[in-house]
């Protein structure tokens, strides 16, 4: 049966929340927590969530920007969004004892803009400028791409006048579709230019699973940071199925007219949005009368990633 879409119900997206890689760089860190004595040092926050961070500060984990400030021999985290190999290279210097928590799925992009670029082929990042992602992946390749943030700025571009190899990466958060639509007006300027498929499986889940939701829903709700480039996508991609999208880091941010409207209510999470804020939020709709109807599933994820080697205390 068909759902009614004002029928006041709350549905749920299906995947949602805590991906492969946020969950390896969070078990990376319980596990350097029960190996080594505090304060642990992580470089950038460890995923891109208020909650998470914060509960780790207070059980001795030190997020820096810098790994200057850093105490010689200390044990260092990459974050999920990996590093530029400048930063490896100094943590080196400095005796620092470092864990890679960086997503597999960035390492790849690491390592296939590093093959690339060591072979002569000039690199487009499509990308958020400043995101730790885009830093550290342009930092493998001495910052010598070109970032591109939007379809305008592709298309602005200089048709390149040698005949040089050209490809394109991603960041691997990004809006599929919107990613799609950079990629052609690159293709116009560069038409022999070699796209790598970047866009990771959570986060293309994540959006297949709010479009699914759209479907049923005239509001949803994004469970997630602002800073989080997977969960403002998510917002992005609800709001271009026709619903309100709203993003909040928790329950207790929920606008209040949502609690007198009759409209159906989807709910999903960012990649780094811990679950018990989505069942806190859903016990606070069905306080307010809410009755929950399910989930819309468009995949059950079951990937895993092998911890990273941790060095010896
Ligand atoms: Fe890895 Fe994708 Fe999760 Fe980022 S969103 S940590 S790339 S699985």
């Amino acid at each position: 049966m068909t759902p009614q879409r004002s029928s006041g119900k709350i549905y749920l997206a299906e995947p949602r929340g805590f991906c492969a890689g946020v969950r390896r760089a969070l078990d990376t860190v319980e596990q350097a927590l029960s190996s080594y004595a505090t304060p642990i040092y992580v470089f950038h926050e460890i995923v891109h969530n208020d909650f998470v961070v914060n509960e780790l500060k207070k059980r001795g984990v030190i997020f820096v920007e810098n790994i200057a400030s850093v105490p010689v021999g200390s044990i260092l985290i990459l974050s999920a969004h990996g590093a530029s190999a400048e930063v490896e290279k100094e943590a080196a210097k400095r005796g620092l004892k470092l864990i890679d928590a960086t997503c597999p799925l960035v390492k790849r992009i690491h390592t296939k803009a590093e093959k690339l670029h060591n072979s002569g082929v000039g690199i487009y990042l499509i990308g958020h400028r400043g995101h730790p992602e885009v830093t550290g992946t342009m930092g493998r390749i001495d910052n010598k791409g070109v970032v591109i943030e939007n379809e305008l700025e592709a298309a602005a571009l200089a048709r390149p006048e040698n005949d040089r190899r050209h490809a394109c990466l991603t960041q691997t958060t990004l809006s599929a579709d919107d990613t799609a639509d950079i990629v052609k007006a690159l293709k116009q300027v560069i038409p022999q230019l070699e796209t790598i498929e970047s866009i990771c499986y959570a986060t293309k889940n994540r959006q297949e699973a709010v479009k699914k939701l759209g479907g049923v829903c005239d509001d949803i709700i994004v469970i997630g940071s602002a800073k989080s480039s997977n969960s403002n996508r998510l917002r992005e991609t609800a709001e271009k199925a026709g619903t309100r999208a709203i993003l909040i880091n928790c329950a207790n941010d929920l606008p209040e007219d949502i609690f007198n409207s009759s409209t159906n209510i989807g709910i999903t999470a960012g990649a780094s949005a811990p679950e018990y804020l989505v069942n806190e939020l859903i016990a606070l709709l069905e306080k307010h009368g809410r009755e929950f109807a399910g989930s819309i599933v468009v995949d059950q994820e079951h990937l895993s990633f092998k911890l990273p080697p941790f060095p010896e205390s």
